[in-house]
């Protein structure tokens, strides 16, 4: 019986002195610095680069994948079991740092930097995982394959680009989220709501000059104003606050030249649960669907009204739910003018839910409204059966290794394992660890990253031998 521990416990100032020298790459997203063999600019082919020559270091074999992507491979058969990880790093996001975002500090336990957690940490602990695998000489059956991305923050296209040309591995994980095992995730769907060509009508008094609201299709808007050219203003202020009063929201109602200008404040939220929102663009809906507003307006605000009406599609016909949850629909984007508006919705779907069908209804929705819905991204549900080899393997040996019970998870948002055909995400966040990747002083615990990297190992040996 190997002892993965001890056998990790061998090589932490190893570990930590090969990720501190990764984790000074800042290898963020360049587009000045794009050449050939470098697609996502000078840092992150650095970083790939430095990657392939460890991994050349140790005997590893490496390819690198036109500065998209590379792996380091080892092992022998005819199956391939893939390691899915990241090498590119978001940006700074600000210079209030502790010891800077690329000075790479261990302190209290935790090594600070930019990428600690998300993805170089994790990354280095996959590296080790099958440096120690590798190094016992254990009798494998698989191939086993570190496969390292560098545009995973931005638009995947190192992945795509990978495995266009590359094997899809039999089966894998990512370590690019959350422990345990992360083997469900929503169908994703991001479309654009637009109106017709306004349409001439009557006056009515109350016309909709602008409507604007929220910056994100995958955020509940926080924050959304609207100018009404009226011609009497009558009670119309009295009647917004008390609007705000009663849905417990503030905002301001001011007189300018243009009209009323309404603002309201809401709750921004992830999308994945448009409830822990309160949405400022649909609320204001709601006060100015009370006005006796223009045809244009009035048909904007009444499609986002219908649209948006719940968060679980209800209304739309469209709720679908199984175990791995509900359908949800988001309005992130609200953009009126000059007669003429524009929604975005975000639709997250159980993978049972048969989806071409409630696409249909939708369209047929927004169509009774004057708009036509068109599709910007859809991303099909990724799931992998609970009794799946690949699923019951890792839970095994994360329960071993941490006395815990492996309970999988089903998520709303996409993960790296997502590109895998039989693929889950696999750590390296524990079970109620805070989330600081993508913030100021982003750290990964040293001690959990050391415990992620036997949990690895033997996760590697156990699928692969
Ligand atoms: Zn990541």
């Amino acid at each position: 019986m190997v002892n993965w521990k001890e056998e990790v416990l061998a090589r932490r100032e190893d570990l930590l002195t090969d990720l501190k020298d990764l984790l000074r790459i800042p290898s963020i997203l360049d587009e000045t610095t794009i050449q050939e063999g470098a697609p996502f600019g000078g840092e992150v082919k650095r970083a790939l680069d430095w990657m392939l020559a460890l991994g050349e270091r140790d005997g590893f074999i490496t390819k690198n994948v036109d500065g998209y992507a590379g792996h380091l491979e080892y092992g022998q058969g005819q199956e391939l079991l893939g390691i899915l990880c990241h090498l590119d790093v978001v940006p700074a996001g600000g210079d209030n740092w502790t010891y800077g975002p690329f000075n790479p500090t261990l302190s209290d336990g935790k090594l600070y930097a930019r990428g600690a957690i998300d993805d170089k940490g994790p990354t280095m602990a996959a590296y080790y995982a099958l440096k120690i695998v590798k190094e016992l000489g254990l009798p494998l059956s698989k191939r086993i394959r570190l496969i390292a991305g560098g545009d995973e923050e931005s638009e995947w296209r190192c992945v795509n680009h990978y495995f266009k040309h590359e094997e899809m591995p039999t089966l894998g994980f990512a370590p690019d989220a959350d422990f345990p095992i992360i083997n469900a995730e929503k169908g994703l769907y991001d479309g654009l709501l637009t109106q017709g060509k306004p349409v001439q009508a009557a006056d009515t008094g109350y016309q909709l000059v602008h409507f604007e609201g929220g910056e994100r299709p995958n955020m509940v808007p926080g924050h959304a104003t609207a100018t009404v050219h009226v011609a009497e203003y009558g009670t119309i202020e009295d009647s917004f606050h008390q609007h705000l009063e009663e849905q417990g929201l503030t905002g301001t109602v001011k007189q300018t030249a243009e009209g009323l200008v309404f603002e309201v404040i809401g709750v921004a939220a992830h999308a994945m649960e448009p409830d822990n929102g309160k949405n400022a663009a649909l609320h204001l809906a709601r006060f100015l669907s009370t006005l006796h507003l223009d045809y244009n307006g009035r048909r904007y605000i009444e499609m986002a009204m219908h649209m948006f009406r719940d968060s679980r599609g209800v209304a739309l016909g469209v709720a679908a739910s199984d175990e791995t949850g509900d359908l949800t629909i988001n309005g992130g984007v609200f953009r009126y003018e000059n007669g003429q508006g524009t929604a975005s919705i975000n639709i997250r779907y159980p993978y049972s839910a048969d989806f071409t069908e409630r696409l249909q209804l939708i369209k047929e929705a927004a169509i009774a409204y004057g708009f036509e819905l068109q599709t910007r991204t859809h991303m099909t549900p990724h799931h992998v059966d609970p009794d799946h080899e690949l699923v019951r393997t890792l839970s095994a040996v994360y329960e071993r290794q941490t006395n815990q019970k492996a309970d999988l998870i089903a998520i709303g948002g996409g993960t790296y394992a997502r590109s895998l055909t039989a693929g889950v995400a696999f750590g390296p966040v524990f079970p109620g660890g805070p989330e600081v990747a993508h913030q100021v002083d982003e750290y990964v615990d040293f001690e959990e990253l050391l415990l992620a990297v036997a949990i690895y190992a033997e996760a590697i040996y156990e699928l692969a031998k």
